[in-house]
């Protein structure tokens, strides 16, 4: 009997103990990802890094891509599709300039990573995809863990009407050219980030301002993204 529970203990420990070495390795590994890849390369904004040490990229990634959650590079999330590098996530994140009164608009859902780092932040998170598999599986994780993102299967292009306007806009998919419908949704002094280019090319990420009737434009990187679908 003593030897049984002696057993019972030695198993758990035994199961136990790498769980936790192999959890906290996580915590580790998100840790030095915001200090190399994204302050080290210039994200000062401490909103922005303060939410990436937070949500636990892993977590919006399939169990089968999860050992490389904090690689420096984009990652496959199914349908085709890709989970942004963290760099990116973070560059697009302290562009909008993003402050906890605002209403953001994603459009491309994906994993939902991008929509978790924006919802620790701002007031609100609206997001749209058009993959409903992939819709349907970031809203469930969303919203296990936040009450202010609200997430939608549909067409971005035409933005969400019903919840303008926004005080930024982020496109993580890259258009051929900029949806009216989204500037038309974006609010005076609000700003929009988007990768305008064609398909599988390279494209530019631009920052669009709006002030009053007066619309700037800014190209700032070359980047690639995965297209804009678009079935209008
Ligand atoms: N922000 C995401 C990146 C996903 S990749 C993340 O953090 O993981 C871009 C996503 O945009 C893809 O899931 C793609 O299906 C979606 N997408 C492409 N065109 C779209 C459109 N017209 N409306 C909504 N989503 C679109």
């Amino acid at each position: 009997m003593k030897n049984f529970k002696g057993f019972r203990v030695f198993t758990l420990l035994f199961l136990a103990i790498p769980l936790m070495v192999f959890s906290q390795d996580y915590g580790r590994q998100r840790t030095e990802m915001v200090e190399s890849q994204i302050r080290n390369r210039g994200i000062r904004d401490a909103a922005t890094l303060r939410a990436m040490r937070q949500v636990p990229r892993h977590l919006y990634i399939p169990e089968n891509q999860q050992r490389w959650a904090y690689d420096d590079r984009p990652l496959p999330i199914g349908y085709g599709q890709t989970i942004s590098q963290p760099y990116i996530v973070g560059f697009m994140t302290e562009i909008i300039k993003p402050h906890k009164d605002f209403r953001v608009l994603e459009i491309g859902t994906g994993s939902g990573y991008q929509a978790a780092v924006l919802a620790e932040i701002v007031d609100h998170v609206y997001t749209i995809e058009i993959v409903e598999p992939l819709g349907l599986q970031a809203k469930n994780t969303l919203e296990k863990n936040y009450n202010n993102v609200s997430v939608k299967i549909a067409d971005g292009y035409y933005g969400w009407e019903e919840h303008a306007p926004f005080d930024a806009i982020v496109v993580t998919a890259a258009a051929e050219y900029i949806p009216p419908p989204l500037i038309e949704q974006l609010k005076d002094g609000g700003r929009m980030i988007i990768p305008v280019g064609s398909a599988f090319r390279v494209q530019q990420l631009m920052l669009i301002e709006k002030n009053g009737d007066e619309i700037s434009s800014r190209s700032l990187m070359p980047v690639r993204f995965v297209p804009f679908t678009s079935g209008n």
